[in-house]
């Protein structure tokens, strides 16, 4: 039986497949979970009643239908999509990003972000056999503006992913840098997909490049707003071109459950503005907490994750989880990231008990 399964697997199979890690995700029961990024704070009581009722009136033995449509239309009201451009959504916009890399990988194309960045932009690459290039930041984290002009020149990207805010740097490139990228991706007619997984931390938006910038496309996530459990990614950009992308996307990819939860959530927007206004606070606080540690060096974050270079990431990291906190310990995604760790904004009570094993770990 196994070696018939072998046998098999390996006639069958693509072998640039089996030559790939699956994307990892670490064990965390029992840990002060400060690792992927997750909005710390659960729904008051209240609301958790009412979602639950709610839920239970839901329709789950027909396919979902309708709650689709008037959650997309419930997204571009809380969006702003402007007229001429339309919405798509995906199971987390890890799907959206599966999605763009299967609508765009022609023969010899090239997929491009600047690194390090959302390993996922990478990997959906290889998994559509698509070649990726990956353009190094500055060692601040800051786009290289030249090396990124001049490999748009040479590759010219079928899609460049910019993830504004960045993960795992946590930092906002420069606007106006952004948009001469923007406009060398238009000579060359390649797509730009602005990942605003973290918009609710930050300071601006890519909003205004829609129904301008026909080749801008932005991606969002509800992950990051607080319903990471629940899966609800969206793609905003010109009606024409998510027309395109929509076709890849399988049937009914939205569970009843899901657009119930996000319709709910979004008509609490304000309960989660709340508490996204506390998570900028906290951010602020370990922020400063780390610059003020001897050896530790953190970057100003617009997203609700700071990273830290230390003297000894692997030590700190495995130090810190002995005490109970996870976080992740960056170090090997990128030779920049040597020595860093990245560490999700949690409660204020978990952001005390994360500089307390911090400190006990450096
Ligand atoms: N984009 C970025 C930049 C991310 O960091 C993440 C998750 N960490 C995602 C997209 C995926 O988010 P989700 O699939 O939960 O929507």
């Amino acid at each position: 039986m196994t070696d018939l399964l072998t046998a098999t697997m390996a006639r069958v199979v693509r072998a640039d497949i089996q030559g790939l890690h699956a994307y990892a995700v670490q064990p965390s029961a029992g840990f002060v979970k400060v690792d992927t990024m997750e909005n710390p704070h659960p729904l008051p009581p209240a609301l958790q009643q009412a979602l639950g009722e709610r839920l239970g009136r839901v329709a789950i033995h027909r396919y979902p239908a309708e709650r689709g449509d008037d959650l997309k239309a419930a997204l571009a009201a809380h969006a702003g999509l402007p007229a001429g451009c339309s919405l798509m959504l995906g199971n987390g916009s890890d799907e959206l990003i599966t999605l763009l890399s299967m609508a765009c990988a022609l023969p010899g194309a090239v997929f491009m972000s600047p690194l390090p960045s959302f390993v996922m932009y990478g990997l959906s690459a290889a998994l559509q056999g698509v070649r990726f290039e990956g353009v190094p930041l500055t060692a601040d984290f800051e786009l290289n503006e030249a090396a990124m002009l001049a490999a748009i020149d040479q590759h010219r990207p079928a899609l460049l992913y910019l993830a504004c805010p960045n993960n795992p740097t946590g930092n906002l490139w420069d606007e106006a840098v952004i948009d001469r990228i923007v406009d060398a991706m238009a000579r060359h007619q390649g797509l730009v997909v602005i990942d605003e997984a973290y918009q609710p931390f930050a300071a601006r938006d890519a909003m205004h490049r829609l129904g301008r910038q026909p080749h801008v496309l932005v991606m969002r996530t509800m992950s990051k707003f607080g319903l990471a459990g629940v899966r609800i990614g969206y793609l905003m950009g010109a009606s024409a071109l998510i027309a395109e992308i929509d076709k890849l996307r399988p049937p009914f990819n939205i569970s009843v459950l899901n657009a119930e939860a996000a319709l709910f959530a979004l008509a609490h927007a304000d309960e989660y503005a709340r508490q996204a206004v506390l998570i900028r606070e906290q951010r602020e606080r370990l922020f400063r907490a780390l610059q003020d540690m001897p050896g530790v060096h953190p970057w100003a974050s617009q997203a609700n994750m700071v990273l830290a270079r230390v003297p000894d990431a692997a030590a700190t990291f495995a130090g810190m989880k002995a005490r109970g906190v996870l976080i992740k310990n960056v170090s090997a995604l990128h030779p920049l990231l040597a020595n860093c760790l990245r560490i999700t904004v949690g409660t204020p009570d978990e952001v005390t008990l994360t500089l307390a094993a911090l400190r006990a770990s450096l």
